[in-house]
């Protein structure tokens, strides 16, 4: 067997994991698997697609060098603390640096009980399993950091949810799992030292930069804090709705992870929540930059204690990087911005003339992703696609010449403008109504193929394919609104 595990987190974190074995399943079979991870990985393609790879990403015969754990952690949830979570349906099997020297994890997902199971059963339904691949492919290659998706199981075993659905088992590759949360786990017990031998580890794996640096723990912070608000600015740049930012489900790497109730905003509506869950909207689309910085908000608790001054000067130290969070996520969305509108620099005045558009946009409902192609689409002269997107067409033709006047001034040739919003703006995003499509044939009748062709577009999503209209639209005004479910 040539999978060649580390197991850095194991060595190093005692006290942070159980070990535990994923629980047999039966008849798997291997449904998907992502080539050109498998390549990135450094792993044989050939190897995993036969019985190997069967046996290890269903974990009923792992390789002898695996040594899976469930990571423990905490988390707040929607606001409320909860001091004992934990991978409840997740396995790390080991780590495995990749072509490019990166350390990455190798987690199963839906393995089975595990000591942080809690209630749950540990598993998980295709469906949801499939949604992740999709979608977290799909960021994959929109250029958002993110967790991956390896490979998925199908297999012949069900699991109860609100009815019985087929058991499926996900592997996810990440640059690690450590969460807000763990930390969290540890600060709430008060043991400091191991709040210390988690940083140092963070530290050591994310932001070796920062190491022994002076005040090394509020650096760490200043990282962590960076790497979100340039995340969460990815998400608000191409309409993600994360779904459920609780603290255990935000990634100390800057990745985006747990795909749960997650969805793209199709119109563009800034006040929209998908998930069933959310009833008061905490984690609506246009609330993720403030709770991104909540969520650091309860990082920054767990490290101050760590410090061993005069902890007000402490606290007001890291009350001030905090601050820093709003200026931070708007220059990396102004920077995402300003790209999806044509320009290379970012001078006064681009800010209105963004929020311009979006408030033209909102007054119209139009289709967020949409909106940015027909403008290069307008700039090659060719306005009736755009048009057809907004109800004020005076207002919209005012911004249109307020717009074309601003990229006069940036310098750059009509094709050269058309052509780099084309390479930041998709055609193609995993749309609700067309992945419940896809889910639908794969789940109820067996069928991948839907699947496997809106895999295909949304891997591309710059490219526009021949026949394929349907799935750059929004659902239709009169369809049902769409809602996902969480963790099923
Ligand atoms: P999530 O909302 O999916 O991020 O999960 C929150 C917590 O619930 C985590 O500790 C998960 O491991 C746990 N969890 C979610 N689904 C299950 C399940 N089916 N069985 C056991 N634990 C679960
Ligand atoms: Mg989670």
């Amino acid at each position: 067997m040539t999978v060649n595990f580390t197991h850095s987190f194991v060595n190093e974190l005692s006290g942070c994991y159980q070990h535990c074995e994923p629980e047999v399943c039966s008849s798997p079979q291997l449904l998907q698997l992502n080539k050109s991870l498998v390549h990135d990985l450094g792993i044989d393609y050939e190897l995993l697609l036969g019985d190997v790879g069967v046996s290890m990403f269903s974990g009923n015969a792992l390789p002898d060098n695996c040594k899976p754990i469930a990571q423990v952690y905490a988390g707040h949830q929607f606001g409320q603390f909860s001091s004992q979570l934990g991978d409840g349906r997740a396995l790390l099997l080991g780590e495995l640096v990749d072509r490019f020297g990166k350390r990455r994890d190798i987690q199963l997902k839906g393995s089975g009980r595990t000591p942080y199971s809690r209630g749950g059963d540990g598993k998980a339904a295709l469906g949801p399993v499939l949604r992740e691949y999709l979608v977290s492919e799909a960021m994959f290659s929109l250029g958002v950091k993110t967790t991956r998706a390896l490979a998925v199981i199908g297999t012949d075993d069900w699991v109860a949810r609100e009815e019985l659905k087929p058991r499926a088992i996900l592997t996810r590759v990440s640059s690690s799992h450590m969460r807000v949360g763990t930390f969290e786990f540890f600060a709430a017990r008060g043991e400091w030292d191991q709040v210390k031998k988690l940083s140092d580890y963070a530290i050591e794996r994310h932001f070796p930069n920062v190491r022994h640096s002076s005040d090394q723990y509020l650096n760490f912070f200043k990282e962590v804090l960076s790497s979100q608000a340039k995340l969460i600015a990815d998400w608000m740049s191409i309409g993600f709705i994360h779904g459920v930012m609780n603290t255990d489900n935000m990634a100390i790497s800057g990745e985006t992870i747990d795909y749960g109730p997650c969805a793209f905003i199709d119109r563009y509506v800034p006040s929209t929540v998908f998930s069933s869950i959310d009833q008061h909207g905490r984690y609506a689309y246009q609330n993720q930059p403030k709770i991104g910085q909540w969520n650091l908000a309860q990082l920054a608790k767990a490290l101050i204690p760590l410090h061993k001054e005069d902890q007000e000067a402490v606290v007001q130290r890291f009350v001030n990087e905090l601050d820093e969070f709003n200026n931070r996520y708007r220059d990396y969305w102004l920077e995402n911005m300003t790209k999806k509108i044509g320009l290379t620099s970012v001078v006064d005045g681009d800010a209105d003339l963004i929020d311009q558009l979006l408030v033209l946009m909102e007054r119209s409902k139009a289709d967020f992703t949409t909106v940015f192609r027909h403008l290069a689409l307008a700039l090659e002269g060719d306005k009736s696609q755009l048009i057809g997107q907004f109800s004020d067409l005076k207002a919209l033709e005012e911004w249109l010449m307020v717009w074309e006047k601003r990229l006069e001034a940036n310098g750059t040739s009509r094709e050269q403008c058309v052509q780099a919003m084309n390479s930041v703006n998709p055609i193609y995003i995993p749309r609700n109504h067309k992945m419940e499509e896809a889910l639908d044939a794969a789940v109820n009748h067996s069928d991948l193929g839907p699947f496997t062709k809106m895999l295909e577009l949304v891997t591309e999503p710059y490219d526009e394919q021949a026949g394929c209209d349907d799935y750059a639209i929004s659902a239709p005004l009169d369809a049902k609104p769409h809602v996902t479910f969480c963790g099923t």
